[in-house]
């Protein structure tokens, strides 16, 4: 299969002629190569089979090639009228000029076969993952079908593998197989890798025709899927929630700068275990997120020294013997961005808030720089037990403010935008707690600039911004993947936009610009890396 053969497909239905012939206008113009009309959707939404006959007529006149079907109600289709009408209309369709014609393998019969149009048969399910499937393609084959197409339901990630094996037995034609809702989303991302025949897009600001489908503009320029093809290496996050990540906006625009052929995809993974032994062959590079940052520590070959001793990874990459590695570029990442305003961390005096993984892995980077580190955290015991382990002192959040410090870091997730707006308000320090001459980091991104960095510009403190943080672990994980830099301005910068805050997170470094203690150098700064460009 060669780079470039995947097609976008955009379904659309309408009530008439005139809507159907717009849609199309609208997926060519958004970069799709075809529609797929869904005559059952037209009549339901026209609420009358008469109006089929005028959208049918659109058929020569529609922008792009059309692949026509009446999905059968056994499979989720709409379609509420006989089965002699539904086969008449798909004639009709042939006729006039439908590029392709979809038909349900299990509703198949071979007298009906298209004159003109190609033949698709399918099989669709929406509660799992269609049985048999090699021997539903096998089928497929059997009954000389153009093209073989199955879309399922995975019940997790690690059910990707079933999808990304059948496309090594499509030896005797075109396939196109999809794994439906989020979990499968990643099927719909790659089909350019995996040498799937069609992928299914939704226009911008549509809810698409099926669960989990991805805009057309995502596919063709954040997932580069036209470009993508058998030698493709293909990384991603996993996690969960992960729809909210941004590590596949970033990810995929450093590929993109350098000019590589790779992908970045979100995964959505319950069971992380079962995902790597059943995906991790076809994998080349991780990223992993909340609640996975632990469980696949004894899957990898070998851990990263760092990693080992704290317990907890945030990225997988693949050695010169292709040998998976573990390592937690979270780290050195958070040491990076304080030791840019604080200078040497060796003996200064840290507090961390909370104890749960960012902070454990941070806590470790501080008692491995020679900072005299102090863990306070609502649950004393996690407190204690961290401390122990880092060779640090712990105490009660409460009893935080009144020792001494020089750097304070947030770990915790308060101050975290959440569904409740008002969470987002608070801060995890008190105000009057703050000092001039210490240096405030905040792990929390979202909002840019949270309570505690407001409260600490106030008090005349040094600010870091957690976004400085979540760039700095992407740069360190991508240099892991490629051997190379990753662009960190191009990064920042798409992070801004998405986040929505430029103006937040100006003036959330700017203050650490400003505000600086003398002498000391910044490296890891918002500022510094957007060169005031945006
Ligand atoms: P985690 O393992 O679940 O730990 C959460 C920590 O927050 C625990 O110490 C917990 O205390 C504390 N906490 C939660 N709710 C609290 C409350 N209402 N009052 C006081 N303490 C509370 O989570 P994590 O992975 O460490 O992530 C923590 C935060 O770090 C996230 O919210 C995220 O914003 C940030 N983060 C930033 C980056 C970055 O790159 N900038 C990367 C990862 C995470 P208990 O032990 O008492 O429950």
């Amino acid at each position: 299969m060669i780079a470039g053969m995947v097609q976008i497909v955009v379904s659309i239905a309408a009530a008439d002629p005139a809507t159907v012939l717009a849609g199309a206008a609208q997926a060519k113009a958004e970069g799709a190569d075809l529609v797929e009309l869904r005559l059952d959707r037209c009549a339901r939404l026209a609420k009358d089979h008469g109006a089929l006959d005028g959208i049918l007529a659109t058929i020569p006149r529609l922008a792009l090639p059309a692949v026509v079907t009446a999905r059968h109600p056994s499979e989720n289709g709409d379609w509420d009228g006989s089965e002699p009408e539904r086969q008449a209309l798909l004639a009709v369709a042939d006729e006039a000029g439908a590029a392709w014609i979809d038909h349900e393998l299990a509703q198949w019969d071979p007298r009906r076969r298209p004159k003109r149009a190609r033949l698709i048969l399918s099989h669709h399910d929406f509660a799992g993952m269609g049985g048999d499937l090699p021997a539903v393609v096998a089928r497929m084959r059997a009954e000389r079908a153009d093209m073989a197409k199955v879309a399922v339901t995975p019940r997790d990630a690690a059910d990707l593998a079933v999808i990304e094996a059948l496309h090594h037995q499509r030896a005797g034609g075109a396939l196109t197989a999809i794994a439906m809702g989020e979990h499968g989303l990643p099927s719909r991302l790659l089909a350019g890798a995996w040498g799937g025949a069609f992928t299914f897009g939704r226009l911008r600001g549509e809810a698409g025709s099926a669960p989990g489908q991805p805009t057309v503009s995502d596919l063709i320029e954040r997932y580069r899927i036209r470009a993508q093809g058998p030698r493709t290496r293909i990384f991603g996050v996993i996690g969960s929630p992960v729809a909210h990540s941004l590590s596949p906006l970033i990810h995929n625009a450093a590929f993109a700068h350098h000019g590589l052929d790779a992908v970045y995809v979100p995964f959505l993974v319950d069971d992380a275990v079962a995902f790597w032994r059943a995906c991790g062959g076809w994998i080349d590079g991780l990223s992993i997120t909340i609640p996975h940052k632990h469980a696949l520590l004894d899957q990898v070959d070998r851990l990263e020294p760092l990693a080992a001793r704290i317990g907890a990874m945030n990225t997988i990459y693949r050695g010169e013997d292709s040998a998976a590695i573990g390592a937690n570029t979270d780290a050195s990442a958070a040491v990076a961005c304080v030791e840019a305003q604080a200078g040497t961390l060796r003996g200064s005096r840290v507090t961390i808030l909370g104890a749960g993984g960012v902070s454990r892995a941070i806590a470790f980077a501080m008692a491995e720089r020679g900072a005299r580190v102090l863990i306070a955290n609502r649950g004393h015991e996690r407190a204690q037990e961290l401390a122990a382990e880092v060779g640090a002192e712990a105490c009660t959040l409460d009893a935080a403010p009144a020792r001494p410090f020089d750097v304070l870091i947030n770990g915790t997730s308060v101050g975290m935008e959440q569904k409740d707006k008002a969470a987002a308000l608070e801060s995890p320090w008190p105000r009057a707690a703050h000092r001039p001459d210490t240096v405030v980091f905040d792990t929390v991104y979202t909002p840019l600039e949270t309570a505690l960095i407001k409260e600490a510009q106030m008090a005349g403190a040094t600010t870091v911004c957690g976004l400085s943080m979540f760039i700095g672990q992407a740069l360190g994980q991508f240099s892991r993947w490629t051997g190379r830099e990753a662009p960190e301005g191009l990064l920042t910068r798409l992070a801004l936009e998405r986040l929505g805050g430029r103006d937040a997170a100006r003036s959330a470094s700017a203050s650490g610009e400003t505000r600086r203690p003398p002498g000391r150098k910044g490296t890891v700064n918002l500022e510094d890396t957007l060169g005031g460009g945006v």
